[in-house]
């Protein structure tokens, strides 16, 4: 991963949100469950702070509920269930006491399908998860250019912060998701398949934002690309669900080590593209 080594920029103030910083994140022998069906077993994954992590496998063996287990989306589904422990800086984020809300200001999310307001301000849209989290910003106009140009997408908007989201592009409405992401100042940035509903140079200007932002927060990205994995990632994790059976991480380590030499036949058939 060829990082742009540049220094991190001191962000702008906010009260209330999260303490500043990127957080490693590690999930500890969860298990999920959609009503008495198992989905996902004994997943252990170290996700390193201020590194890019990958989730890769087929469809239907569980990463997106890995993923929504990591913010504690996933108690949102009724029948849902889970073993297990996820830590935040080493602190259960399941703990008794710990409120969601909290968990998911620290811990944000961004979705396959661009889901910005689209008749709010593209202003309005950065500034969207602050109201929503309690947040408070002594400077909201640094702090919406602050967040658009981390997510690449401020020399574009500049000109007309009043005009609707709704009105950019597809490329641009998922950078503006990122930007209302990354305004609450998270610890970790989670992104499910980010740039499979964009073309490909709006995915190609996604993973440049992540190589930015992936050494100032920690990232999680589900990815069917097996390029896109390879382009953006530091580590990845091979999710595999043999049928009727529940999704389990098969390999994971350094992503060289997963393309190049992985250890599992099942791994090296996925990533070259055998299934
Ligand atoms: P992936 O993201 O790897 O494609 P998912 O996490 O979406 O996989 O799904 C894992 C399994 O859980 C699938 O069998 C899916 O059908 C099931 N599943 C996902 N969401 C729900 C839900 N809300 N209710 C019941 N089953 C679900
Ligand atoms: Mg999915």
């Amino acid at each position: 991963v060829s990082y742009v080594d540049s220094p991190a920029r001191p962000l702008v103030e906010l009260t209330g949100g999260p303490p500043p910083g990127a957080a490693e994140l590690e999930s500890r022998d969860i298990g999920a469950w959609f009503g008495d069906r198992l989905v996902l077993e004994g997943v252990s994954l170290r996700m390193p702070a201020k590194e890019v992590t990958a989730l890769i496998g087929p469809s239907g063996c569980g990463k997106s509920t890995f993923l929504r287990i990591l913010n504690r989306m996933h108690e949102l589904v009724p029948s849902a269930s889970l073993t297990g422990e996820v830590l935040l800086d080493g602190t259960d984020i399941y703990a008794d006491g710990t409120r969601p809300q909290q968990v998911r200001l620290r811990i944000g999310m961004v979705f396959q399908k661009p889901n910005p307001f689209p008749a709010m301000s593209i202003r309005d849209n950065v500034l969207a998860g602050l109201k929503l989290a309690g947040v408070k910003c002594g400077d909201k106009d640094a702090l919406v250019e602050q967040s658009l140009e981390r997510a690449g997408l401020w020399r574009e908007v500049r000109d007309r912060l009043g005009s609707p989201g709704g009105a950019l592009s597809g490329g641009q409405q998922q950078r503006l998701c990122i930007a209302r992401s990354l305004a609450v100042q998270p610890n970790v940035l989670l992104m499910d398949e980010p740039c499979s509903a964009l073309d490909p140079t709006s995915t190609r200007r996604i993973e440049q934002t992540i190589a930015e932002i992936g050494h100032e927060v920690t990232v999680v990205i589900v990815t069917h690309n097996m390029q896109q994995a390879q382009r953006v990632s530091d580590h990845c994790a091979f999710f595999l669900a043999a049928e009727n059976e529940p999704g389990r991480v098969i390999e994971h380590g350094p992503t060289d080590t997963i393309f190049n030499a992985p250890s599992d036949e099942r791994t090296y058939d996925y990533v070259n593209g055998r299934f």
